[in-house]
């Protein structure tokens, strides 16, 4: 049910992480909050999150892990609202919470529903009030008070307005980037968003048909120089990467250039497969704690003393799908030179990375409002008195590993606490 008109100290646009966490701290400050999403239900990203299992922090979070132009602005908010407090919020009200591999946090019960759930239940039994099933359409500040309309012709006035709605990564949950169209009309300016954490596609013969998964050292190259390397899994998908490191590895890709305006040259070993060449190229190197003579050595006294193939030794040393593809790839004059070309090749496999899967497979949104226009100490715009910011509609991203939603929890509380004191003042 939607009223035609009403009025809050504090509207809060998206029901999402960050919109829930700055709901639950306005609204136990004493606030009067509506909080709205275009979704028919809280949470929906937040309930499809870490598999379903919720990747909820990670306990090595700091600021060093986001984007690097938002680093100081990240020190910042993150100092305020910790990890330790963060997870003390949580287990004070009944989410617990434990840690797995390399930090990774997880609510106890597996299940992020739970997440969305407690979140929720929090919020209301502080007296927020929310909508949802109604897309906001527009927001404004006329007369001293912001304005939110709705598709269904409602209109909301509050005193102050936290815009919460998410980058546009995940498009199926509701994140389709109005967020940044309701930033940029209160005259705000965007780095451009672009999709990340996201697997990437691969007309390369070199990954054509391998599924699987491999541990490898995953670099990325673009025109030739490296922009970032990475040890972990990877994820062969038969038309191309994913897998953490290649996720992480997109966090530092611009769109690869169309088709005809690629200049690219190749740098490996493989032979050119085709003309047209790509921006980007995927590194991955199955055998770094080797050099490649130590590993050529290993494949010709594997082949020398077994008497097996080529593809027989390489299947002992890495995943066989990929063994056959490397063995097709490395015939020499005679076994030493065969050796030491799949050595150079597994050290150097390297996959043309046409497009990655775009913004309905990101996880997350790089890009997004400046961080340079918004107050660290309160997330308020630097521009509109009265507005803020939290979540992944500003310009901050971090790798798979839970710090995401660290930032949308962090960022979300911290608002939500600011607006609601901004609210007594
Ligand atoms: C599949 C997937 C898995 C992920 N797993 C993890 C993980 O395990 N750990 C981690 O740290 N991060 C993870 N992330 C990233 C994380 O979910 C996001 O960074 C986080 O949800 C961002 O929170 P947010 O509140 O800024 O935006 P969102 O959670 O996207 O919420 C924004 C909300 O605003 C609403 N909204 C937008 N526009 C409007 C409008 N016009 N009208 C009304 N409502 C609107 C949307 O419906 C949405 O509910 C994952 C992302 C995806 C897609």
């Amino acid at each position: 049910m939607h009223r035609t008109e009403t009025d809050t100290d504090i509207f809060i646009v998206g029901a999402g992480a960050s919109g829930l966490a700055a709901a639950c701290e306005s609204a136990s400050a004493g606030a009067r909050v509506i909080c709205a999403d275009g979704n028919d239900a809280p949470g929906r990203k937040l309930a499809a999150t870490g598999n379903g299992r919720c990747n909820i922090t990670n306990a090595f979070c700091n600021a060093l892990v986001y984007n690097r132009d938002a680093v100081s602005f990240v020190r910042r908010i993150i100092h305020s609202d910790t990890v330790e407090k963060t997870v003390e919020w949580f287990e004070n009200n009944g989410l617990l919470i434990v840690e797995e591999q390399e930090g990774r946090c997880y609510p106890y019960s597996g299940q992020a529903s739970s997440v969305v759930d407690m979140l929720f239940k929090t919020a209301v039994s502080h007296g927020a009030e929310f909508y949802f099933g109604d897309k906001i359409t527009s927001c404004s500040s006329e007369d001293g008070v912001f304005v939110v309309r709705f598709e269904s012709g409602c209109v909301v006035t509050a005193k102050k307005l936290i815009i919460a709605a998410g980058g546009r990564a995940g498009l199926r949950f509701g994140s389709t980037g109005d967020g940044f169209g309701f930033a940029k009309s209160f005259g705000h300016t965007l780095n451009a968003p672009r999709p990340a954490l996201v697997a990437c596609e691969s007309d390369d013969p070199a990954v054509e048909g391998i599924k699987g998964r491999a541990r490898a050292r995953v670099t990325l190259l673009d025109n030739g120089s490296e922009k970032y390397s990475e040890y972990g899994e990877v994820q062969f998908t038969g038309t191309g990467l994913s897998g953490i490191c290649v996720m992480n590895v997109t966090r530092y890709m611009r769109a690869p250039r169309p088709a005809g305006k690629r200049k690219m040259k190749r740098t490996d070993s493989l032979p050119a497969q085709t003309e047209e060449q790509h921006d980007y190229i995927i590194r991955l190197n199955f055998m770094p704690e080797l050099d490649a003579e130590a590993l050529a050595e290993v494949i010709f006294k594997s082949m020398e003393i077994n008497g097996i193939t080529l593809e027989e030794a390489l299947s002992w040393i890495v995943n066989s799908r990929i063994a056959k593809k490397a063995a097709a790839l490395s015939s020499g004059a005679d076994v030493r030179e065969t050796a030491e070309r799949a050595a150079g090749l597994l050290q150097h496999f390297d996959v043309r990375v046409k497009s990655t899967k775009g913004w309905n497979d990101a996880q997350v949104t790089r890009g997004g409002v400046r961080t340079s226009e918004v107050n660290c100490e309160n997330m308020e715009s630097k521009i509109i008195p009265g507005l803020y910011f939290c979540g992944e509609v500003l310009d901050v991203d971090g790798p798979c590993g839970g710090y995401n939603l660290q930032w949308a929890w962090s960022s979300g509380f911290l608002c939500g606490r600011s607006a609601a004191e901004a609210c007594d003042a």
